[in-house]
């Protein structure tokens, strides 16, 4: 019986014949092995989805799912989005702040599953226990901000929080994002393309419920707590002041920026691009995410010049490194009105900045000619043509349309020199971090659940302060201890995913002050150790995921650039990636989870951590 936390509701949404289910939490899953959001989201994939379904067909399933403490005054919780993803054809979590999480755990439900296919456009509207498809025809077409503004309107609330696709996603754009509350998107994987392809182009929910606690004084402190140690942490204040915009200076530094494609790890014109810049010129507002004290979004407006009137939240890190850096412009003036489209059209800045960054290298070697690009000169650092090109790619346009499936499909269509500098792992697109200069980073992009990822690993503080998390001497770049941080990392992270809790307040609240808070609000009785072994289980059921829908040992590896070109500048001049290097470290890393030499966990590792009941 459930004691508090979570509401104890899920809601089925079959677009295709539109019945909806509610069922009963407890009997849908064991919150004691799996908590909630990433955990509940994988187990939902891997009970409901059929071995080998097309991520763009109806028999897909898209998840939007809360964890115990969603919508409470634990600091920064947001929510998980999860589907088979149409770039990788593997597992995909993506996770966005706002307030849509505890919007939805205030209209009563732990997660909206939503499968089948609506023969026209579609929304989904809840207001607490009244559920409605509604038609949006007069939706289709319209962009992220004018369908989130349109739906309020005809609701006559401008409080209900929005979930919604743009463009992008209807033409099932493989790098669509989900936009959540104007300026927050589901970014990665192509989650919108599966929206699309469901002919959904938005959730809409209102909640006026209150969420249950178990033990609101315990858990009053221990939130209070919470607040106050994120507070004191250096690292969430500097992110207060200055989002994830101040991480350009540091990557530019240490020879990890990707620049021109990922052929540099350096950029000239960082500077220009760095959070000192923006907080003169461009910030004008701190936005939070429910119940977070660090307002890390910051919204900004373009003042002169040819982009004047541009408003965005934002730049953050990766879209300054991927469509800033990487496509060698450094007006952060064009990357924001590139941002704006991005958010509006429905695009994810990373996998949008690798894929322009990917044609202008295309272009530069005359793999595509003016006659491909329509007379767009797509030279590295041509913000115009960029910005032309994000339109095109939304729109399935010219060479848009070739570029709206990922870098990895691309490659394989052009000739195999390209497929060197396809900057993706498992058809992913590569986040910020250059992994030449960053073994660990190596990898935890080729091992992670949803392709190439930052977020489920991220040992880069430990390589560059030398010093591993026990304390022990490493070395740059060396592989020592890198497949024990990675792994540790990953089961860490995937825990309090459990949660849906925001990765950059994770070291401030730490484990155990996560853990006080889940078991008051719950009434469970977790230990740290237990904790962290959910996250464990967790990572273990995605990969057990991946592989039944094809994923191999072959397919964890690297673009050639990383082991062929050694970065050409910098403090990290002449260093490259060795594949036996990788090979070693990989295999490391396999024995350290317990999964046999291709990487598939042993009947002994399944039964260890309790899977053997689910995936039975
Ligand atoms: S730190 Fe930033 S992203 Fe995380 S919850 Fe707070 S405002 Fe949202």
């Amino acid at each position: 019986m459930l004691k508090g936390g979570y509401s104890g509701k899920i809601l089925k949404v079959n677009l295709s014949n539109e019945k909806v289910d509610v069922v009963n939490t407890e009997n849908y899953f064991d919150v004691n092995l799996l908590i909630g959001g990433k955990g509940l989201a994988a187990y939902t994939l891997w009970k409901e989805l059929k071995q080998g379904v097309d991520p763009l067909s109806e028999g897909n399933i898209l998840v939007f799912a809360t964890g115990p403490l969603t919508g409470t005054l634990c600091p920064g919780t947001r929510i998980c989005i999860a589907a088979k993803s149409p770039l990788t054809g593997l597992f995909c979590d993506s996770y966005v702040g706002g307030h849509l999480g505890a919007e939805i755990k205030m209209a009563g439900y732990d997660a909206i599953i939503i499968c089948g296919k609506s023969e026209k456009p579609a929304y989904i509207w809840i207001q607490d226990e009244h559920i409605e498809i509604c038609d949006a025809n007069h939706l289709w077409g319209l962009d992220t901000f004018r369908t989130e503004e349109a739906i309020r309107k005809e609701r006559n609330d401008r409080n209900i929080r929005v979930a919604c696709i743009g463009p992008a996603g209807e033409k099932l754009v493989r790098f669509a994002h989900v936009n959540v509350d104007r300026y927050r998107q589901a970014g990665r994987g192509g989650l919108g393309a599966v929206m699309g392809s469901k002919k959904l182009k938005a959730l809409a929910v209102k909640g006026t419920g209150a969420i249950s606690i178990y033990n609101v004084k315990d858990f009053l402190e221990k939130a209070k707590e919470a607040h106050k140690a994120v507070l004191k942490n250096e690292t969430a204040r500097a992110r207060k002041r200055w989002g994830t915009a101040r991480t350009i200076v540091f990557t530019a530094d240490q020879d990890l920026l990707p620049t021109r494609n990922f052929k540099e790890a350096t950029f000239e014109e960082a500077e220009n691009l760095s959070a000192e810049i923006l907080e003169k010129r461009f910030w004008i507002k701190h936005k939070a995410c429910h119940s977070c004290p660090i307002n890390c979004g910051k919204l900004g407006v373009v003042r002169s010049g040819k982009y004047a009137g541009t408003i965005v939240e934002g730049i953050e890190y990766e879209t300054l490194a991927l469509i800033g850096a990487n496509c060698g412009i450094g007006n952060y003036e064009a990357v924001a009105y590139a941002n704006l489209l991005c958010d509006m059209l429905g695009l994810d800045t990373i996998s949008t900045g690798n894929v322009i960054a990917f044609a202008m290298e295309c272009y530069e070697k005359g793999i595509f000619t003016e006659k491909e690009t329509e007379g767009l000169k797509l030279n590295f650092g041509n913000e115009e043509a960029a910005i032309r090109l994000i339109e095109k790619i939304a729109k399935r346009e010219g060479l848009g349309d070739l570029l709206a499936e990922g870098v990895k499909r691309v490659s394989e269509k052009l000739d195999a020199e390209c497929k060197r500098f396809a900057m993706q792992v498992k058809g992913l697109e590569l986040p910020g971090y250059d992994m030449r200069a960053s073994p660990g980073m190596a990898l935890a992009y080729i091992t992670a659940d949803r392709g190439g990822c930052h977020t489920r690993a991220w040992p880069i503080s430990y390589e560059i302060s030398g010093k591993a998390p026990d304390g022990t001497i490493i070395e740059r770049y060396s592989t020592e201890k890198r497949a024990h941080i990675v792994k540790e990392q990953q089961d860490r992270n995937a825990a309090c995913d459990t949660l849906v809790a925001c990765w950059f307040l994770k070291t401030a609240v730490g484990n155990e002050r996560y853990v006080g808070m889940l078991n008051a609000a719950t009434g469970m009785e977790f230990t740290v150790e237990e904790f962290l072994a959910v996250g464990e289980r967790i990572w273990n059921l995605v990969r057990l995921f991946n592989i039944r829908e094809g994923l191999r040992k072959e397919d964890e590896n690297l673009p050639d650039r990383a082991f062929e070109d050694p970065i050409p500048s910098g403090i990290a001049v002449g260093q490259k990636l060795e594949r036996s290097q990788l090979e070693h470290i990989l295999r490391e890393y396999y024995a350290i989870r317990g999964w046999d030499e291709n990487g598939v966990p042993t009947e002994e590792k399944i039964r260890q951590l309790k899977l053997n009941s689910l995936v039975s």
